[in-house]
This record gives C-alpha cells, structure tokens and sequence, in this order.
C-alpha cells in the first residue's frame, strides 16, 4: 500500500459520531514496519500522535493537531484454536468468521462496531462477555523504545472497560495484533435477560442472535450518529450498594463481582427524565438512555455539554458519578 502522509484530512466519516473534525496529518498504516516510518515522521516535526481505528469509541475535537494514525493491517493467522489478528481487523467480521467455523469464545460480542486493536483497550464487553476472556497475548509497539513486544493477558492489566491501554500506557503502546484461544465446546452463555431461554446449539446461531437483539436495542450508528454507551455502569462497594438499595428499591439489582456491585446507568439517566434531552444538536437517545446520539450537526461542544449536563443531574439527584466510556481528544 505504501506509507503516505496527508494534510488536512476530512475525518467525519471515519468517526460514528460523525463529528467534523479534520485531521492536521493523517496516515494509514498496512503493514508494522510502517508505524515506525510514521512515528519518525512525527518525531522529526514534532508532532503529537493519535491513533485510530474505526472511530466508534472517540470524541473529537473539530481538529486533531499533530499526525493521526489509522490502523488497518489486516492479515489473520491461525494454529488450531489460537487465531491471530491484525489491529486493522474489522472485530464483527472475525467473530462471525470463527463462529462460522464452530470457535466459540467470542459469540456473545458479535456485533460490536470497530477494530481488532481496540477490542483490548476498553477490553470490550456484552452479554456476559468480556473480550479478556479469551485474549492470550497482544502485541505492541513501544513508542519509549521503538521496540514490538508481546504482552501477556496479565500484562494488561484489564479491569471493567480498562486496560493499561487506556490508562497509563495510552498512546505509548500501539496495538498491532491480538491473540485469541478459542475452545471447540460451545457452551452457550444466556445469564443475560435478553439472552435467557434461547435456544442456540452453536456459536453462529448465538452470534446471529446476539447481532439481532442487539439491533433492536441500540440506534443504528450509521443512521443515528453515535458511539454506543458514553458512561460506563458505576461499581459501588458493599456498603454504598446497600445504601442505595435501601434509598431506591425500585431500582433493578445490581449484578456483583469481585470488583463490586455494577449498577445500570441507563436507570440512572432515564429516572432524571433525561432521555430526549437536548443540546444544541447532541441528544441522549429516546431509545437507550446509555447513548448520546448526534440528532444532525452536533458540534464537539455540544457532545462535551450534553455528557456534563448528564453526569451533574445524575450526580444531584444520586449522588453517584457517571464516567465516560468513550475516549475525549481535545480540551
Ligand atoms: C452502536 C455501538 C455499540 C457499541 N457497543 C459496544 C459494546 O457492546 N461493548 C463495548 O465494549 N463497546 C461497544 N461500543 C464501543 C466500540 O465499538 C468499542 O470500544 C470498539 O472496540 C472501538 O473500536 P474502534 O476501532 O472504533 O476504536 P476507536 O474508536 O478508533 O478508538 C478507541 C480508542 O482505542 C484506541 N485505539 C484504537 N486502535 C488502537 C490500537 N491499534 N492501538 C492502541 N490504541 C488503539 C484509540 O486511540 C482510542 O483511544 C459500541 C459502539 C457503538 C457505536
């Protein structure tokens, strides 16, 4: 494909917000040799470096300054049960891949939007799932040391839609492919309501299922603008918990882990009577109150408003702070 760089590079449709922004250098990056090529040409100029996939966890800015990177290597290896991707992957597209092949592991995160590389950052997750689950190793370019180094699951440090990628080492470790091991025993995880008393024998029919439900729940990026759910469900401690089901015992049960009881923003936002609420052209979606949609020409600012308005009124009428899922560039 060959390394390229360009300047002032319309990227509204290459974010599901579909936010204008227009990158100050923007390059596409096929192969790994070609992010050292990029990470010299920033040094050499001085530029700050941003890396994206397909843009379906991002907010940005009107425009991004210094060299944005685009993963889209796209190559998948396997050996048996262990599959290897790319970071330039489309991650729905591999699951139904390995579902089709009877590899189960990945079933129940069939229909997420974006990339293989930023599977392991916001280590994503639904219906029971989370993508560590399965992830071996990923490998990586070290900015500090212009070194690719392979990172075991423990190495990353996942945590509820955490990872070292998106706290400490964010944007020195550059995703450039993920391991997964797959088991050829399907065992059908249907703890979730929407999943409870499915009939499905197999990955495919757990994944086609799991893609329609999911259709039916969330706005449609490509119609109505958006990046899934913008807060994540807080996780209170014992104590807090108690307290707040004793405060609120209309509220739905918590679902509990080592890390804490997880409760649902979504009741949160809707019992503040926000959904439909608007700024400027920044809404939280009528159909899930988890998601902030972009209702036509809504600014950067106007999603940065909305977001804080939402976590205010959540934080007054609960006292419990709500934290963004997608990642924010810009001030
Ligand atoms: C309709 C909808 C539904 C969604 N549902 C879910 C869901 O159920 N569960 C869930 O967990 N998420 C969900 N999401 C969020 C999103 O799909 C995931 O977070 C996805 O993994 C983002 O992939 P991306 O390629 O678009 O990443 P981007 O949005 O391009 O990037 C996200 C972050 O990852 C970083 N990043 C991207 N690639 C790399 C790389 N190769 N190396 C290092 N850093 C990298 C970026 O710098 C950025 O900080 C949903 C989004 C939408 C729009």
């Amino acid at each position: 494909m060959g390394f390229a760089v360009r300047n002032n590079v319309d990227l509204t449709s290459a974010n599901t917000l579909r936010l204008p922004v227009h990158a100050q250098y923007y390059c596409e990056v096929y192969v790994d040799e070609e992010i050292a090529e990029a990470i010299a040409y920033a040094e050499a100029r001085d530029l700050s470096l941003t890396i994206l996939g397909d843009g379906s966890n991002v907010v940005l800015p009107p425009r991004i300054e210094g060299l944005t990177l685009h993963m889209r290597s796209q190559a998948i290896t396997q050996e048996e049960n262990l599959i290897t991707a790319a970071s330039g992957v489309n991650w729905h597209s591999l699951v139904m891949r390995l579902c089709e092949d009877g590899l189960c592991g990945l079933e129940n995160l069939a229909g997420i939007p974006g990339s293989v590389g930023a599977a392991p950052v916001q280590n994503i997750g639904a219906y029971g799932v989370q993508v560590e689950e399965t992830i071996v190793s990923v490998g990586v370019y070290d900015r500090l040391d212009g070194c690719t180094r392979v990172l075991s699951r423990d190495d990353c440090c996942f945590g509820y839609r955490d990872s070292i990628f998106k706290g400490a080492h964010r944007d020195r470790l550059i995703v450039t492919r993920v391991s997964f091991a797959l088991s050829d025993h399907f065992e059908p995880i249907t703890s979730y309501r929407d999943l409870q008393g499915a009939d499905v024998t197999t990955p495919l029919s757990m994944a086609t299922l799991v893609t329609r439900v999911r259709k039916g729940k969330l706005p449609d990026p490509t119609t109505t603008p958006n990046v899934g759910s913008f807060f994540k469900n807080p996780v209170l401690s014992e104590s807090t918990y108690t307290a707040f089901r004793l405060t609120h015992p209309e509220a739905p049960e918590g679902v509990t882990s080592d890390a804490g009881t997880k409760i649902h923003a979504a009741w949160l936002i809707e019992q503040c009577g926000l959904k439909g609420h608007r700024v400027g052209g920044a809404m939280v979606s009528s159909q899930h109150a988890l998601v902030i949609v972009n209702a036509g020409k809504a600014t950067y600012r106007d999603i940065r408003l909305l977001a804080a308005h939402v976590q205010d009124v959540v934080s007054d009428r609960f006292n419990l702070s709500l934290e963004f899922e997608p990642t924010f560039y810009g001030n």
